[in-house]
């Protein structure tokens, strides 16, 4: 088989770019490659599925802002019935530290010069609007009154394959486990069916497989899987199912699943860890954020943990930053890597970057080249502070 494009991983980064692919060029063939079509670890599946404008660097918020548009306006843009089901609650960011307040005053303008509705607010404010909650440690909080909240990640996944496979996408349900390179080109893929897919270009959107995959071509990223285990709890006292979206300072965020809520913490020890460790670690709850909870509400005194998952954050370890672009050394080869637990929503603005740099062979819409694998040899960090 030959085709156009070739996308080795058909999660949310690689069903993005089809549909852009198809989208901006329909007579494109792209084939969309997919392991597991259960997408059972797949990070997409086990995400949070939130969205945010509230980051410190001006492209993640670019980014954000494409992304909100996409969720919002997702049956025009991709033809299907039925949204995504966008809860907009905000994030709410809060902060003990006096000089953690002045560094959100500074980002909040940053954030809004970009077009988010960032507001920074004071202890009492915090306290009018959020009365349950204990605020004598915090200083300031920022949040983001529009354009941030969570929705339906599955939703997102399944339109922009439908929508791909509609405009010809070609999906095929198989592992790549060979990608033969020579003289800086990519020579063919190989399946574990036997099946050989050759391409003009190959894009490489599998999550934590791919630095692996870049490793057997002799390219190393600074990419690894990073374990996290995510709560749904109920407190019967502390049922707010219209707060927004809370990073807490102690390390926890929450926020509203229902009537319950869904919580995790970054683990003190936080490491690499095993590709294919889905361990929960349940002590995590009564020893870390059960407490927090508790200093943070009253009313979580009584928490019971209902459901438990595992995900892994494909986390770059260089700057948590997004790695998209043409892999430095070869031709028709590119990379859309190292989303460090914040690559659903940008899947919409990563998706259309990565075709429009196949299609025409630079950045479009949107410039990303400060995101591009070059900076990782040059040593530029795009270091962005408020990962979650
Ligand atoms: C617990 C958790 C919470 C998160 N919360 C948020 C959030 O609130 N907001 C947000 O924006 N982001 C969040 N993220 C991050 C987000 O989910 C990911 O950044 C995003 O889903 C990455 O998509 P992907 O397509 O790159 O990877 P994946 O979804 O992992 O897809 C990669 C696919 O490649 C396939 N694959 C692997 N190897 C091969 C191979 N050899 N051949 C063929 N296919 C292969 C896999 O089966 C997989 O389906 C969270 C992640 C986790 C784990």
């Amino acid at each position: 088989m030959r085709v156009d494009v070739a996308i080795v991983g058909g999660g949310v980064m690689g069903a993005a770019t089809a549909y852009w692919l198809t989208r901006l060029a329909p007579r494109t063939s792209v084939a969309l490659i997919e392991a597991d079509p259960t997408h059972a670890r797949a990070a997409t599946a086990l995400s949070v599925a939130s969205i945010r404008q509230q980051f410190t660097t001006a492209i993640n918020v670019r980014i954000s802002r494409f992304g909100i548009d996409f969720i919002r306006n997702f049956e025009v843009e991709t033809g299907l019935a039925g949204g995504l089901g966008l809860r907009e609650q905000g994030y709410l960011f809060l902060a003990r530290r006096p000089e953690a307040a002045a560094f959100m005053a500074d980002v909040a303008q940053m954030q809004r010069a970009e077009g988010a509705a960032t507001v920074v607010l004071g202890p009492a404010e915090i306290a009018r609007r959020w009365p349950w909650m204990r605020c004598d440690d915090l200083s300031a909080a920022s949040f983001g009154p529009r354009d941030e909240g969570w929705f339906d990640n599955m939703g997102l996944l399944r339109g922009f394959a439908e929508a791909a496979v509609r405009a010809g996408t070609t999906r095929i349900a198989g592992r790549v486990v060979r990608i033969a390179a020579s003289g800086g080109t990519i020579g063919a893929l190989a399946l574990a069916d036997g099946t050989e897919i050759s391409a003009g270009a190959v894009v490489l959107a599998a999550g934590t497989r791919t630095p692996a995959m870049l490793g057997a071509l002799g390219v190393a990223i600074p990419v690894e899987p990073r374990k996290r285990t995510v709560f749904v709890v109920d407190a019967p006292a502390a049922r707010h199912k219209e707060a927004p979206l809370i990073i807490d300072p102690s390390g926890i965020y929450l926020r509203p699943e229902g009537e319950m809520w869904i919580t995790a913490i970054v683990p003190d020890d936080d490491k690499a860890c095993d590709i294919d460790d889905f361990e929960p670690e349940l002590h995590l709850f009564e020893d870390e954020i059960w407490p927090r909870l508790w200093a943070r509400a009253e009313g979580f005194a009584a928490t019971r943990v209902k459901r438990v998952w595992v995900g892994q954050y494909d986390y770059n370890s260089f700057d948590q930053n997004a790695i998209i672009g043409a892999v430095p050394g070869f031709r028709d080869l590119y990379l859309l890597n190292g989303f460090s637990g914040h690559g659903l929503q940008q899947s919409p603005a990563m998706g259309r970057g990565m075709a429009e740099l196949i299609l025409t062979g630079g950045w479009q819409s949107l410039d990303l080249s400060e995101l591009s694998p070059l900076r990782l040899t040059e040593g530029r960090r795009v270091l962005e502070r408020a990962v979650v």
